[in-house]
């Protein structure tokens, strides 16, 4: 039996590829580093609303975690129970539940989507946050525009074509970006759509988008979405959310059978299920993120509550945030094992960037404002250098470069499998199955 003490990272994203490729072979002898992640592959949420608008395949927003590391070891699995007082974790992995101890356990599990904020989000919203909600938004957004083609019913084709996003931060404005250049490419491919078929609407119940970065670059987004034709409502707070509407605060209905959800977390299960002192959903640490009052445990990225000592205030969930921070974390946990003093995380925020459509982007660099392509090259350029391994870099660049020369791909991947070839179509929005319609009518919108 091993004589080797684990230190375990909970949780493959950002703030967990960071840690690990920070401490992979750095560890004194007698310790073994352990990742154990729900998925195989890290996620680069960022760009997710870039494979929602199929700028972008979703396999190059992803990159495998067995990529990144050289002594490190990989499980994948999900843990869901850890007990801090045995020094214990029980992950449910493909082969079954296994419980490991460690010495040292550093949490980096993110946070979920949050579904419960507006009545009806759950049942009628589609929320992105991970490349499954990517691909799944791509496809209905696809069905929808085919299924345009065959009906005749002017109501139902414009209720179709319309997309509604919800939530004006990052991730809601880069969506309506995307998807408006998106329709604006394919479109040709559909030739019974009409251009004002698709439209694209983005409610945000702030007073201007993009609270996340300077005044001057939040407007600069508002007018290049409203420049490419999309419908930007500021002050709108979605109330509810149907299958063919959504209610606004001042009673107002906008017609729409996909509404985009990109508000709201709430905090993973697992933060529930353990004892540690949590505030706002998030587990409060310590200044060099070990968690406060639990020997052994170390927290960071957005399941954290992190004071950031430079301004005293508590760290944004962002993925620079998580980056740092995870390179704190490492410091720290290898001053610990040597038996030196640890530091308090303290970072300068280096700016921020949104890409917000093809090539169109706007950055916030050291206090300086970038936007349009200057803004989106910083963007790609700044997550290529994100990729493990020099191969995947390369041919990722050779993919981006391709899809910025040619059309947007529509293939609608369905994952259909042999024997479910025969069984009966799932149910379209509003379809009406078998009833006769005249595709002639459905031609004048050509
Ligand atoms: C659509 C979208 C757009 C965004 N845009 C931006 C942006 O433009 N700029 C920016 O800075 N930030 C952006 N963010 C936020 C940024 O992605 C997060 O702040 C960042 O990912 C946090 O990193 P993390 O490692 O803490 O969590 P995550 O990256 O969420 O990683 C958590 C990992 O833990 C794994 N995990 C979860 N639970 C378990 C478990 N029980 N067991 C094992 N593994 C588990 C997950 O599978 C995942 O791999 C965006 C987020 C989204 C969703």
């Amino acid at each position: 039996m091993s004589t080797e003490k684990n230190i375990v990272i909970v949780g493959g994203g950002f703030a967990g590829t960071t840690l690990v490729r920070e401490l992979d072979g750095k560890l004194p002898p007698g310790y073994r580093l352990l990742l154990i992640s729900e998925e195989s592959h890290t996620t680069f949420n960022p760009m997710l609303p870039e494979a929602v608008g199929a700028s972008i395949f979703p396999e190059q927003v992803v990159a495998p975690i067995r990529e990144m590391i050289t002594k490190a070891h990989f499980i994948m699995g999900r843990v869901n129970q850890v007990d801090p007082a045995r020094r214990t974790l029980t992950a449910s992995t493909l082969a079954g539940d296994i419980t490991f101890a460690y010495e040292h356990l550093l949490l980096a599990f993110g946070n979920r989507a949050r579904l419960d904020l507006i009545p009806g989000l759950l049942e009628h919203a589609l929320p992105l946050k991970t490349v499954g909600d990517a691909m799944h938004i791509r496809n209905t957004v696809l069905r929808r525009v085919a299924q345009i083609e065959l009906e005749t019913d002017v109501d139902l084709r414009r209720r179709l074509g319309h997309f509604v996003i919800v939530g004006g931060g990052f991730s809601g404005v880069e969506t309506a970006g995307e998807l408006i250049d998106c329709l604006a490419s394919i479109r040709r491919y559909y030739r019974r759509v009409a251009a004002d078929e698709l439209r694209v609407t983005l409610l945000h119940d702030g007073p201007r988008l993009l609270p996340e970065l300077s005044e001057r670059l939040g407007v600069a987004a508002h007018r290049s979405l409203a420049a490419r034709g999309v419908e930007v409502r500021v002050s709108a707070r979605a109330t509810f959310v149907g299958d063919k509407a959504v209610v606004l605060g001042d009673g107002s209905r906008v017609a729409t059978s996909t509404v985009i959800c990109t508000i709201g977390t709430r905090p993973n299960a697992l933060v529930e299920r353990m004892t540690v002192p949590v505030e706002r959903g998030r587990i409060v640490v310590n200044p060099d993120l070990s968690v406060r009052d639990t020997p052994g445990l170390w927290a960071l990225g957005d399941c954290a509550l992190v004071v950031n000592a430079r301004d005293g205030k508590f760290a944004p969930p962002t993925a620079q945030f998580a980056v740092r921070e995870a390179r704190h974390a490492a410091a720290c946990l290898l001053a610990t094992l040597e038996g030196s003093p640890t530091r308090a995380f303290d970072y300068k925020a280096r700016g921020s960037m949104a890409a917000i459509g093809h090539r169109k982007g706007v950055a916030d660099v050291f206090g300086f404002p970038v936007t349009g392509l200057p803004a989106w090259l910083l963007w790609r350029a700044y997550y290529l250098s994100q990729m493990p391994t020099l191969g995947r870099k390369l041919r990722i660049f050779v993919e981006w470069t391709w899809g910025m020369f040619f059309p947007t791909d529509i293939t609608h991947l369905r994952f259909t499998r042999s024997h479910e070839l025969d069984a009966p179509p799932a149910p379209q929005a509003d379809a009406v199955s078998g009833a006769p319609r005249d595709i002639s009518i459905v031609a004048r919108a050509a």
